[in-house]
């Protein structure tokens, strides 16, 4: 473990606003320490009007590579050299690598839905799965669902049910998958749409503190013990959301198993290494619960 950084000292960071509750820097110092690599992660508040210009500041020195957040993550795709398939498909990047000024563009989410779904493949394929959500978080959730899971229905709930459409048509026409429902967010209809589902993603912000209380459904009875529930939301670790489906008997999988995948693709995309994603999702764990 490093207690000083040295004149090769690596450059990494995330370039967003606002980012001040962001857990990458956490996440990304912790393991460089771990791994013992002499590299840094730092976070960089720039404004929507400023992007090209931070760009060019992060080719100038160097900067090895970079996270891009809220607002900037469509914004950016225009300055790549290179996009991903599945970036280009999502119409997202969350993970930029700087090869000697020539910037790629990656979307590591990605590989966070994938990481956390994986052990239910065989549950989730051929079975109808409910996404609630139509920003960015549930293109990358649908993109992977499609991808690498092969539902037989996607029922696609947002409360601007003319969003969820959009997204229908959108990855009907990208990923020739025709089999979506959509409907809008209200809350008596839910348990019905829910009741033919495996699985139940919520990736809208509900549920995020402070706003901890708030739930897509405070209904009894909205699941069963054979579903599954994932929250994207990370913080609180366990929404209420999750608190309901797991007195509910069924199975819970929280935002933050998401989180430390997607930063362990980055991670990888940058150093070449592996992130150990157990020990780094245990002690965020702590840290969040505090
Ligand atoms: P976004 O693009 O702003 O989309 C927000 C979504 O939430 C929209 O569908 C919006 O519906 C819905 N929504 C917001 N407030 C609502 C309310 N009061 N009632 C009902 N629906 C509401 O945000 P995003 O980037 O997709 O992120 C969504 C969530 O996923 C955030 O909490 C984010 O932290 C989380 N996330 C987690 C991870 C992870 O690694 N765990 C990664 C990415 C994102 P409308 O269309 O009607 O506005």
């Amino acid at each position: 473990m490093k207690d000083s950084y040295h004149l090769n000292t690596k450059l990494t960071g995330l370039l967003g606003h606002p980012i001040k509750h962001s857990y990458s820097p956490l996440i990304h110092n912790m393991t460089f320490q771990l791994k013992g690599l002499d590299y840094i992660f730092l976070p960089f508040d720039v404004l929507t009007s400023s992007l090209k210009t931070a760009l060019k500041g992060m080719i100038g020195l160097g900067i090895k590579g970079f996270n891009i957040t809220i607002p900037h993550k469509e914004n950016i795709i225009q300055y790549m050299n290179s996009v991903s398939e599945e970036a280009s498909i999502i119409g997202a990047v969350n993970t930029v690598v700087n090869d000697l000024g020539k910037l790629s563009g990656y979307n590591t989410d990605v590989n966070g839905v994938y990481e956390t779904l994986l052990p239910f493949k065989e549950e989730i394929t051929g079975n109808e799965v409910s996404v609630v959500g139509a920003g960015g978080a549930a293109r990358a959730v649908i993109y992977t669902l499609i991808r690498y899971f092969k539902p037989s229905t996607i029922f696609l709930i947002n409360r601007t049910e003319q969003r969820a459409e959009t997204l229908k048509h959108y990855f009907c026409d990208k990923m020739k998958y025709d089999s979506f429902k959509t409907r809008e967010l209200f809350p008596p209809d839910l348990i019905d749409i829910f009741r033919n589902s495996k699985l139940i993603i919520n990736a809208t912000s509900v549920g995020m503190f402070p706003e901890s209380d708030d739930t897509i459904t405070s209904l009894n009875h909205s699941f069963t013990k054979e579903q599954i529930v994932f929250d994207l939301v990370y913080n609180p670790l366990q929404t209420q959301l999750l608190k309901i489906a797991a007195l509910e008997g069924a199975t819970i999988l929280d935002g933050l198993k998401m989180l430390v995948h997607q930063a362990a693709k980055s991670f990888e995309l940058w150093t070449g290494e592996e992130m150990p994603v157990e020990e780094v999702y245990k002690t965020l764990q702590l840290y969040i619960k505090g």
